[in-house]
């Protein structure tokens, strides 16, 4: 991997047959460290998904915004992928819900860095709401093919929290508007296809095309050698958890059903629960850690969970296979990338009944689901896995089978391909756009007020 400092290296060589392409991620770094502060599943589908296409050949340039003056300007991931971190408002980690004030900014750089490349992207998949009407943006001043990926659904997602923020009535006007104006939605489940149909709009083209995952680095490989590497004793049950600590994620749910199986267990000196993801306590994340210790404390299990902090894509592979099943406890989830890695290395899970859940958890084949926040029926879940080794063994083939057919990232990256092929020889028959985008100066992006 190959990194620049400022400024923008105009000298890069371009290889004229391969068509460039735009993905765009405002606030999922695809270059960034996985599983720390905000960072998860929309880095590792954005970066995912650019180096597959780049090998399909395309000339993949993947746009982010930059949340950290020390961060190279330009990564290159490999010789036909590089992430382009745009400066859009303060170098330094902004929160989601105040980052939209900074999108003009975003759209000002990026046709900025259009003008300074001598390139324009004639088509941008965008990720996340705000990328999307970025995208929108972009749209009214050049002749681009507009796809979108949502991530999350502001729909959805606000019925689960306690808090709504300011800009939720922004968010929904907006998702609205990029189901309906974009040329396509790329849904990554067919629940989030409905959810899109019945919550946002009636208008607009949608395509399933799902999440996948590195089949090549998520593989069964042998539980004993995993739990060797890992210094791990063999004998014992071992839960496992994966992901960012965010009240959304219900690892409290996941506490307090594994309170209930130590409380029930014949021998809970045999029971463990590693916690993986999160940084230290400090960082943004670190209320949610801390919150989730406090319960661990006054629930008396400290001794059997270990907070195993951020591990790596390289590693993660070696606890997945160690556990005998992983838990997504998540209140919602619009795909969940956790959900099939796990099963590619072949262990069980136990998920939520909501979202992306539902479509690559398949109850009683793969794993088992349980409606959210239900502590009693996650513990009864997690113990049928734990205590019934026969079906266990039969659900570990099941489950690398249903991730080998479904959800590898070069299957994923060939629907994506096709799809911006049909897309851009659909542009074709439309007028081309003769002049270059207007300069950033004079650029007055409307902020979108709901109807
Ligand atoms: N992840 C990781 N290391 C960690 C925690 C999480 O690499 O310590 C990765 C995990 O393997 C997965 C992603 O972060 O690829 C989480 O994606 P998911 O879709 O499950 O959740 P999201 O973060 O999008 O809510």
């Amino acid at each position: 991997m190959q990194t620049y400092p400022h400024p923008f290296p105009i000298s890069r060589v371009k290889i004229p047959s391969r068509q460039p392409i735009a993905l765009i991620s405002e606030h999922g770094d695809p270059a960034a460290q996985i599983g720390k502060d905000a960072a998860g599943g929309q880095n590792v589908y954005v970066r995912q998904v650019g180096e597959a296409l780049a090998k399909l050949g395309w000339q993949v340039d993947m746009f982010t915004r930059k949340s950290n003056p020390d961060d190279a300007t330009i990564v290159e991931h490999t010789p036909h992928c590089r992430t382009i971190r745009l400066v859009a408002g303060p170098e330094t980690y902004i929160p989601r819900d105040r980052l939209f004030e900074y999108m003009p900014a975003f759209v000002a750089a990026f046709q900025k860095f259009q003008q300074q490349e001598g390139v324009i992207y004639p088509l941008a998949h965008t990720n996340y709401w705000m990328s999307g009407w970025v995208g929108l943006e972009l749209q009214k001043h050049q002749n681009i093919q507009l796809l979108h990926t949502y991530h999350s659904l502001g729909a959805i997602k606000y019925r689960t929290v306690d808090h709504i923020p300011e800009i939720a009535q922004t968010r929904l006007a907006v998702e609205r508007q990029i189901l309906e104006q974009s040329h396509c939605v790329v849904s990554t489940s067919p629940q989030e296809m409905d959810d899109l149909r019945h919550l946002v709009s009636q208008r607009g083209r949608i395509e399933i095309i799902p999440c996948g995952t590195d089949i090549d680095n998520f593989q069964p490989i042998s539980k004993t050698a995993a739990r060797q590497q890992l210094g791990i004793n063999s004998q014992g049950k071992i839960v496992l958890y994966v992901g960012r600590f965010d009240p959304r994620k219900g690892i409290e749910t996941l506490v307090r059903a594994y309170a209930q199986l130590v409380e029930r267990s014949a021998d809970p000196g045999n029971l463990r629960l590693l916690i993986i993801g999160g940084s230290d306590p400090q960082a943004d994340d670190g209320a949610e850690r801390l919150r989730i210790e406090g319960i661990v404390n006054s629930l008396g299990i400290g001794a059997s969970i270990k907070f195993v902090g951020m591990v790596g894509h390289d590693r993660l592979p070696l606890y997945y296979t160690a556990a005998d099943v992983c838990v997504i406890p998540s209140h919602y989830e619009p795909f969940g990338l956790v959900a099939i890695e796990a099963m590619a290395c072949g262990t069980p899970v136990v998920a939520s009944a909501v979202g992306g859940l539902k479509f690559t958890v398949v109850p009683e084949e793969t794993g088992l689901l349980v409606p959210a926040k239900d502590e009693a029926g996650f513990a009864e879940a997690i113990e049928r896995i734990l205590t019934d080794d026969l079906w266990a063994q039969q659900v570990r083939e099941q489950a690398v089978a249903r991730v080998q057919d479904n959800f590898s990232w070069t299957g994923v990256a060939a629907q994506l391909s096709d799809l911006y092929r049909s897309l851009l020889a659909r542009s074709i028959l439309q007028p081309p756009m003769l002049r270059m985008a207007p300069a950033p100066t004079s650029f007055r992006p409307q902020i979108a007020r709901v109807s």
